[in-house]
């Protein structure tokens, strides 16, 4: 299988002021494609390229360059879905319950993920993610991802700095306010109940 880079949910324009469009054209046009390139490069000639799926290939992949670029594909495409024009705000119905649950509420909840993005050290990942009944925050290093944890992620904000140094040069802390204005919560709550629906 031969993966491609997929199309970006939504102009390249339409996140800003919050995410330049200067952002996505390296973000998106540059880095991700990269990724989806390495990706296809490091699959030819190993047998996962007979996998159907790019999820298969990132929980099969042995840690290395393989394991690198595949999950950074996945990851990617995750966190434009995890994004949208006019987004933000709080999640409603079942996902509002169990952030609830989970965390006492909203509030305390955009706390410890705001703390978590802003505290990880280096480039990574900043995760809300669905395991054992609960609602998770949690970071991972460089292209880690809970797929292959075994958790399943609801959203995701990338802390790599070619994802803010145009918009908020070193201000990792500016950028993830400024994530908050942009989170999905349709696609969280898409994601909570494939999740759900998996477990049962
Ligand atoms: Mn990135």
């Amino acid at each position: 299988m031969i993966h491609q880079l997929p199309e970006l949910p939504y102009a390249k324009d339409a996140l800003a002021p919050h995410v330049s469009a200067e952002t996505i054209d390296f973000h998106y046009g540059k880095h991700h494609k990269t990724y989806v390139d390495n990706l296809n490069k490091f699959l030819a000639g190993n047998p996962l390229a007979e996998e159907t799926s790019l999820e298969a290939v990132v929980r099969k992949a042995p840690q290395g360059p393989l394991f690198n670029n595949a999950a950074q594909v996945w990851n990617h495409t995750f966190y434009w879905n995890s994004l949208q024009p006019r987004g933000g705000g709080e999640p409603t119905g079942e996902l509002a319950q169990a952030v609830a649950k989970s965390f006492g509420s909203f509030a305390k909840f955009q706390e410890e993920f705001t703390a978590k993005a802003i505290g990880h050290f280096g480039s990574g990942w900043a995760w809300i993610v669905a395991r054992d009944g609960k609602i998770v925050v949690e970071t991972t290093a460089n292209a880690g991802t809970p797929l292959a944890a075994g958790g399943t992620p609801l959203l995701t904000c990338d802390v790599w700095e070619h994802a803010y140094y145009i918009d908020y040069r070193n201000a990792r802390a500016k950028y993830v306010e400024s994530w908050w204005k942009l989170v999905n919560w349709q696609f969280a709550a898409k994601n909570l109940e494939a999740a759900k629906s998996s477990a049962r």
